[in-house]
């Protein structure tokens, strides 16, 4: 299943994206408040309840992000491919680096308020540093709560996929040494189009990711590059905290971001940043 979450005549819903309907799980008698409740009753209740939901058209429907204000704040990895942790620290940029490739997973965390949906625009006048970046992103959904989740069991807390794009104001990145402020500005997490429950992806290292700016190829690469895999990413965070329904975890960036030029190349307003995942689809945002 895609699930979205979609704005309709003025309020917003959640449902199932099916070619060019979308099952309207909002509509029906107690359907879920939002994205994370409908995360957390799993997918068998979903598909029973996609069943009987009205339908509405899918382009009289405008997408949001599929969880437009997480709970929590979202995680992600820092350098977890390694020609990206090569890159980032030729640049440069990277204040806070040890070595060039970690030894442990590197996380940090974006704000709720980042979080903007497809075709939103990214408001660049949120960095007085002029040195905004993109970061084309697979993005895990967490589906079941735990603590302490051995690797082995990692992928059943999984309960499906998305994009992101890890925007980031690299001087302030830079300067702060701690990442969250240039990590953090309003706008600078695109997400979406839609949630694809896992089921639905056998092999999920076999998916290649690309970005386009302008519809020039800037990063392609295989999920299987990653460094630390998602099973691990799961591990280490759930070693300490306990993972909920609705967490999302950014699982880093492929080579071929704005500053592995040089010079840099930065986000300009006008520029429009598609980034593709192969079977979830392609997460679109203009530049202003
Ligand atoms: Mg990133």
């Amino acid at each position: 299943m895609k699930l979205v979450t979609f704005e309709s005549a003025g309020s917003v819903g959640v449902g199932v994206l099916e070619g060019e309907e979308v099952a309207n799980l909002s509509a029906t008698d107690g359907g879920p408040a939002d994205m994370v409740e409908l995360i957390s009753w799993g997918r068998d209740a979903i598909a029973d309840l996609s069943r009987t939901a009205p339908r509405l058209m899918r382009d009289s429907v405008r997408l949001l992000a599929p969880i437009p204000r997480p709970r929590k704040n979202v995680f992600a990895v820092g350098r977890n491919y390694v020609e990206h942790a090569k890159e980032f620290s030729d640049s440069g940029f990277d204040a806070s680096e040890r070595q060039q490739l970690p030894d442990d997973p590197i996380f940090f965390t974006k704000p709720p308020t980042s979080v903007i949906g497809p075709d939103e625009a990214i408001d660049t006048s949120n960095d007085p540093t002029g040195t905004t970046d993109y970061e084309g992103e697979l993005a895990v959904v967490i589906g079941r709560a735990g603590i302490r989740i051995p690797k082995e069991e990692a992928m059943d807390h999984v309960f499906g996929y998305t994009i992101c794009n890890d925007v980031t104001a690299r001087e302030l990145q830079k300067r702060h040494v701690q990442w969250e402020i240039g990590k953090g500005p309003d706008t600078y997490c695109p997400m979406g189009p839609c949630i694809v429950t896992a089921d639905e992806i056998e092999d999920v290292g076999s998916l290649w990711l690309r970005t386009r700016v302008n519809g020039e190829l800037r990063q392609e690469a295989p999920v299987a590059d990653l460094i630390f895999d998602i099973s691990t990413l799961i591990a280490v965070l759930s070693s300490v905290m306990t993972l909920e329904p609705g967490d999302v975890i950014a699982t880093g960036t492929p080579p071929g971001v704005g500053i592995g030029f040089d010079p840099p190349i930065y986000l300009q307003p006008g520029d429009v940043v598609e980034i593709e995942v192969e079977q979830i689809g392609t997460l679109r945002n203009p530049v202003i």
